[in-house]
């Protein structure tokens, strides 16, 4: 029977109903076509070659490098997420994604990066102006007339909001049409925020990149990351570094994020209702110096997150009192907080950042970045208390 109603989910992005609301998306995008006997979920295919047709013809599946059956549906379920008219490109690590969009910036280029941002992706850029490659200049994109003052001559613009580990939160629509006017190409590392919260392609910017290994995928089991543009000839640009670099994803690791991606909305809400409680009440405990989440009424960010996103994340930034040794202590009384590094996972993390020799120096020493998880929030709110008071007796 092939005559059965056709899902409307079925078929990518360009075909996604623009009216269904974004939780019913990631539930519905990405889907074998509505037939009797067919899977509700895409098959993992396991192969790298497929039989020839002895010709090569147009469309013709190759080699999978290439591409795959697999990586197809998560590649459209985020671009409709993230409201894209082409499907998006799935790579093997954020970073693999991120390196395609920097690759594409010319020699002597120059690119504009937050001073705050995934120390990898500072670090790659440095390493590019080592070479000569390009020139960086880092911007407190928080600050947007001070941020616009640089766009002067670049080729990419590169925004990071809220930023990793500092919860800058940039005024997108701002600087995006700023960075247009000026000429240069702008891409949004959006993985903070996911595309429930915050949509940069809505708001003008020309491409969006995640670590999927964080709230799309969701559960700490995969590494791979993921481009989203509207730009078929972007789109292509990526599609061919892939192929070339061979930063390619594994298909169980797309399997794997697309599951995941299934309960996005729940587990985002979850977490950023906690995260939103949790701040809250840190912003009044005593052991605590200082707390940074766009939720709170007098965070820096709160203005620009309210006007801009549909929400402020589930990252929260906590200086405790006493400094980096009482930070420390902290993370070490925790029992239900695991000290990991990575985020984005339904379990609560937290690490303090300045432990890696390579994160900027202007982010406090005693800086906790926590990722808040969608376990009760009264029982993470126990654990944070009963840590700082462990803390608190010591000083
Ligand atoms: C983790 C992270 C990355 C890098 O992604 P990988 O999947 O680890 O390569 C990039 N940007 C942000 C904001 C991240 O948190």
């Amino acid at each position: 029977m092939t005559d059965a109603p056709h899902n409307p989910a079925a078929t990518g992005p360009r075909s996604h109903p623009a009216t269904l609301a974004r939780a019913t998306v990631a539930v519905t995008a990405g889907r074998p076509p509505r037939v009797q006997g067919a899977p509700v979920n895409p098959p993992v295919v396991l192969s790298s070659t497929y039989v020839s047709a002895g010709v090569a013809g147009p469309g013709e599946k190759l080699y999978t490098r290439m591409d795959t059956e697999t990586w197809g549906p998560f590649e459209d379920a985020v671009a409709a997420l993230e409201g894209a008219s082409q499907p998006g490109v799935v790579f093997g690590s954020g970073m693999a994604a991120i390196a395609s969009v920097l690759s594409m910036v010319p020699d002597g280029g120059k690119v504009v990066v937050p001073r705050h941002a995934y120390q990898v992706t500072l670090g790659f850029v440095d390493d590019m102006a080592l070479r000569h490659r390009v020139t960086v200049v880092r911007v407190d994109v928080a600050d947007s007339e001070a941020t616009i003052a640089e766009f002067a001559g670049a080729d990419l613009v590169w925004i990071e909001s809220p930023t990793n580990p500092m919860l800058e939160v940039a005024d997108l629509p701002v600087l995006i049409d700023a960075a247009h006017r000026a000429g240069a190409l702008v891409a949004v590392d959006n993985t903070f925020a996911t595309p429930l919260v915050q949509r940069p392609l809505e708001m003008g910017a020309d491409i969006v990149v995640h670590s999927a290994t964080k709230y799309l995928a969701g559960h700490s089991d995969v590494v791979l990351g993921i481009t989203v543009t509207s730009s078929a000839h972007l789109n292509a640009t990526i599609r061919a570094y892939r192929t070339l670099h061979g930063a390619i994803a594994g298909p169980w690791e797309v399997w794997l994020a697309l599951r995941g991606l299934r309960t996005l909305s729940l587990r985002v809400e979850r977490a950023q209702a906690n995260a939103a409680e949790l701040a809250l009440r840190l912003s009044t405990h005593p052991a605590v110096e200082q707390v940074r989440h766009p939720s709170l009424p007098g965070d820096p960010g709160h203005e620009v997150a309210s006007r801009i996103m549909d929400g402020y994340g589930a990252i929260i930034g906590l200086r405790p009192r006493g400094g980096a040794a009482a930070a420390d202590a902290v993370v070490a009384a925790l029992a239900l907080w695991t000290p990991a590094t990575s985020l984005g996972g339904v379990e609560s993390t937290l690490e303090r950042r300045r432990r890696f020799p390579t994160e900027s120096v202007t982010v406090p020493e005693d800086l906790l970045r926590m990722s808040v998880g969608v376990e009760d929030v009264e029982d993470l709110w126990a654990d944070l208390d009963q840590a700082l008071n462990h803390g608190l007796d010591q000083l």
